[in-house]
């Protein structure tokens, strides 16, 4: 099949809606997030928001097809994503908890398990909402180090049939769920004895054992309920291992490529709003001037250097995504590029575009610094690009039998990377 860059009639579809649920849904809600200075009130605020975007469906346009949801195809994904983060990326992080929650699910977890920890997700009704529990509050780029480093601190201690887990945990939307009592499920990354695992924490599990310590104040993305937890005795039957004991590092790394991929396309959404601001301005302010300043070389070439970027990191998004959806065996290679290149290409475009429009950005009541707040964000979620990313890449890089034409299809054998994808 040719690769065609067009949106088909059904991405245009999607295109269409998912804009249209945004301005009636999103941007006035936006606002008000911004103006709200209590973390749990601005949460609250996108509740009747998130359970609408449910009710239409949109949740399960983050569960891929074979496990009951409609998520098939990368660049759908993209559009959706693009769509609602140009009015609140925060909205859409919050939401999209399964997208990094549930993947150890689908990768290891037995048929029961499938069932009963993504069943909450598919019912288009009500607000669940799950969350990656690996971040802890002393760091978390080595979680995977041996003794005697700290590693990953959070213990799961076998007790009977149960594991009563205790630890720090921190960043992740939706640590205390909306109420304090956890989200539907929690993904926790935690010592056991045979090792870094991941074991599923149930909302019946959690509740009555989650101190909230901190809620973090956030430059931006403040809709993101992000907080500080104390996990204390969680007991959580040891049913709810995914995989073996000992299979956490691996399942861990597998469950951020999709969500790396995707850091490229907030940081378009992020780069497509100042454009536009940065683009009116140039073309209609003259500063005292004869013309629009968008008529000076010097100025025209920002925005010139700006769209190539953005459309470069957007292009780049969609390959992420659809191999990170498809399972290409370079999905992570691809990931890391959008994850690495397009969160630093946020930062460095609006910048510049801050620079073009000059003195009057540095306010925060001119539409840009609230975008660069955006933008500063991505380098460092989602695995920051100096501590986890870029030495990911090392270890493809070095991996045996790396074939740097693989991923972009330009081999000579005209297939994936030698290194099986459970290595990576
Ligand atoms: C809005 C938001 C949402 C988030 N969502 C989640 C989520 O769902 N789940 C979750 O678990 N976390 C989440 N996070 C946290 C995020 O994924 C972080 O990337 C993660 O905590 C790791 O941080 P870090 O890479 O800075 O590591 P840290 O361990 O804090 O390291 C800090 C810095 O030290 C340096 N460093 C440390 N070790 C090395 C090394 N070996 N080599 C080179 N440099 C090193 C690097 O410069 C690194 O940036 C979220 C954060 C935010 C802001």
């Amino acid at each position: 099949m040719p690769v065609s860059f067009s949106l088909s009639p059904e991405q245009e579809q999607l295109k269409h809606s998912a804009r249209q649920f945004a301005e009636e849904n999103l941007h006035d809600l936006a606002d008000a997030v911004r103006a709200e200075s209590d973390p749990i009130r601005r949460a609250a605020l996108a509740r009747p928001a998130f359970e609408k975007a449910v009710e239409a469906g949109f949740l399960r346009g983050f569960i891929p097809v074979p496990f009951g949801g409609t998520a098939s195809a990368g660049v759908d994904a993209a559009i959706l994503i693009e769509e609602w983060a140009v009015h609140s990326p925060d909205f859409v992080i919050s939401m999209a908890g399964p997208l990094i929650a549930l993947v150890p699910v689908y990768e290891v977890g037995t048929a029961e398990q499938i069932q009963r920890f993504v069943a909450p997700f598919l019912v288009d009704a009500g607000a669940p909402v799950a969350a990656m529990a690996y971040s802890e509050p002393g760091g978390s780029a080595n979680f995977d180090a041996p003794a005697p480093s700290e590693g990953t601190r959070t213990t799961a201690v076998p007790d009977g049939n149960h594991y009563v887990i205790n630890g720090r945990k921190a960043w992740a939307s939706h640590l205390p769920g909306w109420d304090g009592d956890g989200p539907d499920i929690m993904t926790v990354v935690c010592r056991a004895p045979g090792g870094v695992s991941l074991i599923i924490a149930e909302r019946e599990h959690l509740a009555g054992h989650i101190e909230v310590e901190e809620y973090y104040d956030l430059p931006a993305l403040r809709g993101c309920l992000t907080a500080r937890v104390r996990l204390v005795d969680v007991r959580v039957p040891k049913s709810n291992l995914l995989g073996e004991e000992g299979q956490g590092v691996v399942l861990t790394r597998h469950a951020f490529v999709g969500s790396g991929a995707s850091i490229g396309t907030f940081a378009v959404a992020a780069m497509r709003n100042a454009f536009e601001v940065a683009y009116r301005f140039a073309t209609t302010e003259k500063r005292g001037g004869p013309v629009p300043i968008i008529e000076y070389q010097s100025a025209a070439d920002v925005l010139a250097d700006a769209k190539s970027r953005i459309e470069a990191v957007r292009l780049l998004s969609w390959r992420a995504l659809d191999a990170a959806l498809s399972q290409h065996p370079s999905a992570l290679e691809w990931a890391l590029h959008a994850k690495v290149f397009g969160s630093e290409m946020g930062v460095e475009v609006i910048n510049h575009l801050i620079e073009l429009v000059g003195v009057s950005a540095y306010d925060n009541n001119f539409p840009l610094v609230r975008y660069l707040n955006e933008a500063l964000a991505y380098p460092v979620i989602e695995g920051s690009n100096i501590g986890i990313r870029r030495r990911q890449m090392q270890g493809l890089l070095q991996s045996e039998g790396y074939d740097p034409l693989a991923a972009s299809g330009m081999s000579p054998h005209g297939k994936g990377p030698d290194v099986p994808v459970a290595e990576q």
